[in-house]
């Protein structure tokens, strides 16, 4: 096999075999004797024979800042920060030295039962960073958004949620009826179960009246479904709305926060402050850790635990992803990362602008596109990883790590053209 050169994080593309490449395409093939077939999307032998597009992916190997290099020796440029989740940068040396060292010291603590000093830490600088005071930790953003569900039901004594049409909040048991994003495929063939007490309407609308719910939950910016900002001034008419009728507003900013639409929070730009926050994705820029954060008032509704602790999980506030996510929160302090989401997004989107019509926030950018499905492979064809989003794949969905240099985004801009 050819070899690389070693990664700097900032390089360009470099392909050096067609897609996938043959390692790649033979870990698929086990990968589809071993897994659920419903998880990792794949060519069929019938779609080639039938000449269709080869959709195999292709199976990372190692990743560093922007870059990731596939087994084959492929190296892409990452315009997704895997799922939203390299905030800083796949592998940023400061996030793994402290992983590192809290591997090598205490990688698990017990949960409910027993802490470690990294969880007080991450909480105190959570309730500094959002001004709201208590957290429960989980390690998904579909637990983080569990944890708020539950939470508004406690506090509030109202099962009933309202939701969003096209929102997306994950798809465990708990929160998969508030996913209305392809819901006929992500809930219909679990049933009725799934049905019950959930509402939608239309994102950027507002109901007459909020008594009949606990939460009311939504996304600042619809990720998935399609990087569409909330409306201007309708989060404020929510939450007046919210305290008007008793319901808490939830905000899943699972995706927007942590820098990603040009402030540390999506919420900070519209003057409100949410009853509950959910956070994930790019809080450790790398390992599988989230929070639901929220008023001290809300919070206490819970009571305090009498030995059985009322929620918790195994790996709750795992202390290696508590130390990650310090450091990663450290990283995006630091460097202000925040601000320069907003300025370099803010010049990103210009260019953008002249492929298509471009919605977002920061670097959370979404470009409509006639095909953003057939453009995203072609552009992985290139050396770009992009994903489409929104529920007709209608628009290109860029999310990169909130450190990319300038001159890689100018370069996907000519391929861009070249691909569109
Ligand atoms: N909420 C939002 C806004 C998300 O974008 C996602 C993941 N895409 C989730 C919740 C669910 O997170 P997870 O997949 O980590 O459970």
């Amino acid at each position: 096999m050819a070899e690389q050169t070693p990664l700097t994080g900032v390089d360009p593309p470099h392909l050096l075999t067609p897609l996938p490449g043959d390692r790649s395409r033979d870990l698929v093939d086990r990968l589809a004797l071993r897994e659920c077939p419903a998880i990792t999307a794949r060519r069929t032998r019938r779609a080639q024979a039938l000449g269709l597009s080869d959709t195999d992916p292709v199976v990372w190997s190692e990743a560093l800042g922007c870059n990731v290099v596939d087994v084959d020796g492929n190296r892409f440029v990452d315009l997704t920060a895997g799922f939203g989740v390299a905030s800083v940068g796949h592998r940023h040396p400061t996030v793994v030295a402290a992983g590192q060292a809290q591997l090598a010291r205490l990688p698990h603590a017990m949960g409910d039962a027993f802490p470690d000093p990294r969880r007080v830490e991450l909480l105190e600088r959570l309730a500094a960073l959002t001004g709201l005071g208590r957290g429960i930790l989980g390690c998904s953003g579909s637990d983080a958004v569990d944890a708020a569900l539950k939470t508004a039901c406690i506090a509030t004594g109202r099962p009933r949620v309202l939701a969003f049409e096209d929102g997306y909040h994950g798809l465990a048991s708990g929160v998969l009826p508030a996913t209305h994003y392809r819901a006929d495929a992500f809930a219909r063939p679990f049933g009725p179960r799934f049905a019950s007490w959930v509402d939608h309407r239309p994102f950027g609308t507002l109901p007459e009246s909020l008594e009949a719910y606990g939460g009311v939950l939504v996304e600042p910016v619809q990720g998935r479904g399609g990087m569409r900002p909330a409306p201007a001034g309708w989060l404020q008419d929510l939450s007046s709305l919210c305290q008007r009728d008793g319901a808490l507003l939830i905000l899943d900013e699972v995706f927007t926060g942590c820098g990603r639409t040009g402030s540390w929070f999506a919420f900070q730009h519209e003057g409100i402050r949410p009853d509950l926050l959910c956070v994930g994705k790019g809080l450790a820029s790398g390992f599988p850790i989230s929070a639901c954060v929220g008023s001290e008032e809300v919070m206490d509704a819970w009571g305090a635990s009498t030995g059985e602790a009322l929620h918790t999980q195994t790996f709750l506030g795992n202390p290696v992803g508590c130390a990650m996510a310090l450091a990663c929160l450290d990283v995006l302090e630091g460097q202000d990362l925040p601000g320069r989401a907003r300025e370099v997004g803010a010049r990103w989107a210009t260019g953008l602008a002249r492929i298509g019509p471009v919605r977002g926030r920061g670097l959370m950018l979404g470009v409509s596109l006639p095909d953003a499905l057939t453009t995203s492979r072609r552009l992985l064809e290139r050396g770009w990883i992009v994903l489409p989003a929104g529920p007709r794949a209608e628009v290109l969905g860029l999310t990169p790590p909130l450190t990319i240099p300038e001159p890689l985004l100018d370069a996907f801009l000519a391929d861009l053209e070249a691909c569109a």
